[in-house]
C-alpha cells in the first residue's frame, strides 16, 4: 500500500426499521471500527443509516448520531419501502469509494469490517460473508434458508451463493453495475451475483440479534423465496408443459386401456369417484399453472408501472469533516463528495 495516496473512502450502508433497540450498541461497535480503520488502514470510513420508514425512536437516536459525528450520514425514507429499497436508496447517495451493507441488528459483526478491506485492496470487487453458523435462528429457519438455495441454485443461471446475505463489501465499479439495475422487484442476492466481477467469501460466525425480533418471519421468507425464484428463474413456467406434458401422455395410455378393455370385455362405464378423481386432479394441476403464470404476470404489471423504488423524506450527507476525533485523518479528500448523489433518478 502506498502511504502517500489519499485514504480509501468506504461507505458503510445500513437499512434500519425500527431498530432503536439495537441501534446504540451497534453505533459504537461501528465508530469504534471506523476510528481504527482510519488508523490502521488509511480508509475514510463513513456511515450511511438508511431509516425504512421506522416509527419508533430510530429517527430520533440516527439524529443524534450525525449529530455528534460528521461522518455519519442519514437518509430517510418517506415510509417503510422494505430492506431491498432501503438499500438501494443508500447504495445510491454513495457518490464514491466502495460501499459496505450491514444489518443494523448487529448479526453482521462490523468487526469484520477491516477483512473486507483487505480483501477489496486485494483487488476483489465483490466481498461477501457467507455464515457458518447461525446462532439464535430455529431449525426450521435454518432448514428453508438451507433447501431454498439449493433450489434457486438449481432453477438459476445467476450464480448465487448459499448462506450469502447482505453483508458485503462492494467496489466502486461493482457499485455503479449495481446502480444500473432497476428492477422493482429486487432480490438483492441475485442482483449482486448478476453483476459478476470478482467475488470472495469471507466465512464468519453470524451472532443474534443484539435486541429486537427479526422482521422476517417464515410467511416473508416464503415470500422473499418466490421473489428469488421468479426474479432469476423462468423455469416454473416451463413446469406447466412438462406437467401438462405428462398428464397426457398418461392420460392416453389409460385412454388406450379402456378402449381395450371395453373391446375384449365390452365393460360397463367405469364408476363416477374415477370421474371425480381425475377432474379434480387436472382442475388443480391447471390452477397451479395459472397461478404460476399468475405470479410472473403480477411482477410484469409491477415493473411496467414504472413507479420509483422508493422516495425520500429527508437527505443529510455526511459531511466528512473530521472533528473531536483525533485518529489523525489527514488528505481526506473533498469533504463534500458524498453530497453530490450518484443520480437522484430512483
Ligand atoms: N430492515 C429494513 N426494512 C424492513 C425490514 C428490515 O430496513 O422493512 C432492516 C432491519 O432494520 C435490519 C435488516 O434490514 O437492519 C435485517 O432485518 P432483520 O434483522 O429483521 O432480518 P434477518 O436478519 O432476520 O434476516
Ligand atoms: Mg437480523
Amino acid at each position: 500500500m502506498n502511504p502517500s495516496r489519499a485514504p480509501d473512502l468506504l461507505t458503510v450502508v445500513i437499512a434500519a426499521f425500527n431498530e432503536a433497540d439495537s441501534l446504540p450498541v451497534m453505533h459504537a461497535r461501528l465508530v469504534a471500527v471506523l476510528d481504527s480503520l482510519a488508523r490502521d488502514m488509511r480508509v475514510d470510513g463513513r456511515v450511511l443509516y438508511v431509516d425504512d420508514g421506522s416509527r419508533d425512536e430510530t429517527w430520533a437516536l440516527l439524529q443524534g448520531f450525525a449529530a455528534r459525528d460528521p461522518r455519519v450520514g442519514l437518509l430517510r425514507l418517506s415510509r417503510n419501502f422494505g430492506k431491498e429499497a432501503a438499500l438501494t436508496a443508500g447504495l445510491d447517495r454513495v457518490a464514491s469509494g466502495a460501499a459496505l451493507i450491514l444489518d443494523a441488528d448487529g448479526q453482521d459483526p462490523p468487526e469484520l469490517i477491516p477483512r473486507f478491506v483487505e480483501k477489496w485492496r486485494e483487488g476483489f470487487d465483490d466481498v461477501h460473508g457467507t455464515r457458518i453458523q447461525r446462532a439464535g435462528e430455529g431449525w426450521l429457519k435454518r432448514s428453508s434458508a438451507h433447501a431454498f438455495y439449493r433450489v434457486i441454485g438449481r432453477l438459476s443461471k445467476t450464480p448465487i451463493p448459499a448462506d450469502t446475505g447482505d453483508f458485503r463489501l462492494l467496489s466502486p465499479r461493482a457499485l455503479a453495475a449495481l446502480g444500473q439495475l432497476r428492477e422493482r422487484h429486487r432480490f438483492m442476492k441475485g442482483l449482486f451475483g448478476w453483476v459478476g466481477f470478482n467475488s470472495v467469501a469471507i466465512p464468519y460466525e453470524r451472532d443474534a440479534r443484539v435486541a429486537g425480533a427479526s422482521k422476517f418471519n417464515l410467511w416473508r421468507l416464503w415470500n422473499f423465496a418466490l421473489e428469488g425464484i421468479t426474479s432469476f428463474s423462468t423455469a416454473p413456467l416451463r413446469l406447466a408443459t412438462y406437467m401438462g406434458l405428462a398428464t397426457a401422455v398418461a392420460a392416453f395410455a389409460y385412454g388406450m386401456w379402456i378402449i381395450v378393455k371395453a373391446m375384449l370385455w365390452s365393460d360397463p362405464v367405469a364408476g363416477w369417484p374415477t370421474m371425480m378423481a381425475v377432474i379434480l386432479f387436472l382442475g388443480g394441476i391447471q390452477l397451479i399453472a395459472l397461478g404460476l403464470i399468475g405470479e410472473y404476470l403480477g411482477r410484469l404489471y409491477d415493473e411496467s408501472k414504472q413507479r420509483p423504488l422508493y422516495l425520500v423524506d429527508t437527505w443529510r450527507p455526511a459531511t466528512g469533516v473530521s472533528s473531536g476525533h483525533d485518529h489523525g485523518v489527514e488528505g481526506g479528500g473533498d469533504a463534500n463528495r458524498s453530497t453530490t448523489a450518484r443520480s437522484e433518478v430512483t
